[in-house]
């Protein structure tokens, strides 16, 4: 077995099979040897992955499905609106791990190896990595192993949790609205936190329904469950359905410095280096927008913990979790301002980080002021 790299990429997830399939298709790097390795072969279809996109995108052909709408519900609250010239995009984890490890196994230079990763140690100009049958050397590594002990580890920036539970269903007479994915409802009880349901349609009979909360604290299975069980026949009026599948996550919503866990030659990727937008987990288009800086980054050879540095974004996203952490009920309030006062493709921009000082400045003074003075002067102060 070859031992020597010029690159390992750890975990082939979203993050890992982006860099892997960058790496190859550039031929930049058609000299470097490069391994992927995960502890698993990523066959099972563990996850729904939706983001929104202007025009063609580089995974179109593996689409599961499509919208041009979203809604957005409050209590007293609703809008239905088009979202042109965006389209809100949903992949299965399934079809996105076929597609690019298909991509990534044409490639000579790079080869996949199936172990589990104990230890990553930088040594004097390389890293080694010890899986469970042998301790491999790379010049550099990409390590999307999550470690939330880090996050947890410290004080100065909250951890707030992206949590839910997702039911696939399929019922016997039509409760969706198949043009029309539910971004946020939130009608639904809040009990003191930030909870809302969020809906994939995939037919007016067959779709997801997740029960999603954003707080600090994760909630029994049963709870999701039963509120799942509760919106479906209350809200959507549906007593005879199929439950057809199940998911469910929790991704980091925290402002934590991740470069901190980079070296010069190993660096943090996906989740693992921070790459989930912090006020709305939102992970999969950031990391690829990364991976492409990633790519332009590799071919100056700087050290890997130079890579990435704090924008405005990171304020924003900072003062939003600040409030979320203190008060935890004030998200239905500040999302439902966004989506009175903006229109969907502002906020999407936003969200994308790629709004001018401008429209940031529209955006944020859509949101209740108060909550976000008090939190700039607690940061300032
Ligand atoms: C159910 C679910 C739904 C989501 N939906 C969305 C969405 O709609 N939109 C969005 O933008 N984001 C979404 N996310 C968030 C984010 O996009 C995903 O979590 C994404 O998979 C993160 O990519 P990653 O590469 O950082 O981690 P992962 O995709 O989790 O990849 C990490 C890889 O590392 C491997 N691994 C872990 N430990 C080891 C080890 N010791 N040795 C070897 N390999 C190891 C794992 O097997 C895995 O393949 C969702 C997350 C979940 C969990």
């Amino acid at each position: 077995m070859n031992t020597d790299f010029d690159y390992i990429i750890v975990g082939a997830g979203a993050a890992g099979l982006m860099l892997a399939n960058s790496l190859g298709k550039d031929s930049f790097f058609k000299t470097k040897k490069i391994l992927l390795i995960d502890k698993d072969k990523k066959e099972e279809n563990d996850r729904t992955w939706c983001f929104w996109e202007k025009g063609e995108g580089e995974f179109d052909s593996i689409l599961f499905k499509n919208w041009k709408r979203i809604q957005f519900l409050a209590k007293d609250f609703s809008l239905d609106k088009e979202i042109t010239p965006y389209a809100y995009k949903m992949l299965k984890g399934s079809d996105f791990y076929t597609f690019m490890l298909e991509k990534i196994q044409a490639y000579p230079n790079i080869s996949f190896q199936l172990g589990t990763v104990l230890n990553i140690t930088e040594q004097q100009n390389l890293v080694e990595v010890e899986i469970d049958t042998a301790t491999l050397k790379a010049k550099k590594v990409f390590n999307s192993i999550f470690d939330v002990s880090f996050v947890k580890n410290q004080t100065k920036y909250p951890l707030i949790q992206q949590h839910f539970v997702g039911w696939v269903i399929r019922s016997k007479k039509p409760i969706f609205n198949s043009q029309s994915p539910t971004f946020m409802d939130f009608s639904i009880p809040q009990k003191g936190n930030t909870r809302f349901i969020y809906i994939l349609p995939f037919s007016d009979t067959e779709g997801l329904i997740e029960y999603t909360l954003f707080s600090a604290k994760t909630l029994e299975k049963e709870e999701y469950e039963l509120a799942i069980k509760q919106y479906i026949t209350e809200v959507l009026g549906c007593d005879s359905y199929e439950l057809l599948e199940k998911e469910k996550g929790n991704i980091p919503m925290t402002s934590y410095d991740f470069n901190s866990q980079n070296s010069q030659n190993i660096l943090h990727i996906g989740l693992a280096g921070g790459w989930a937008k912090a006020s709305t987990g939102y992970t999969f288009k950031k990391t690829q927008k990364k991976t492409k800086e990633l790519i332009s980054f590799l071919k100056v050879n700087k050290p890997l913990d130079t890579f990435s540095g704090k924008d405005k974004y990171w304020f924003y996203d900072l003062l939003l979790l600040d409030i979320l952490y203190k008060n935890n009920a004030a998200g239905s309030i500040i999302f439902e301002s966004l989506f009175k006062n903006c229109s969907p493709q502002i906020l999407l921009k936003f969200l994308d980080e790629e709004t001018s000082l401008s429209e940031d400045l529209k955006v944020i003074s859509s949101c209740p002021s108060s909550y976000f003075i008090k939190a700039l002067f607690q940061r300032i102060l």
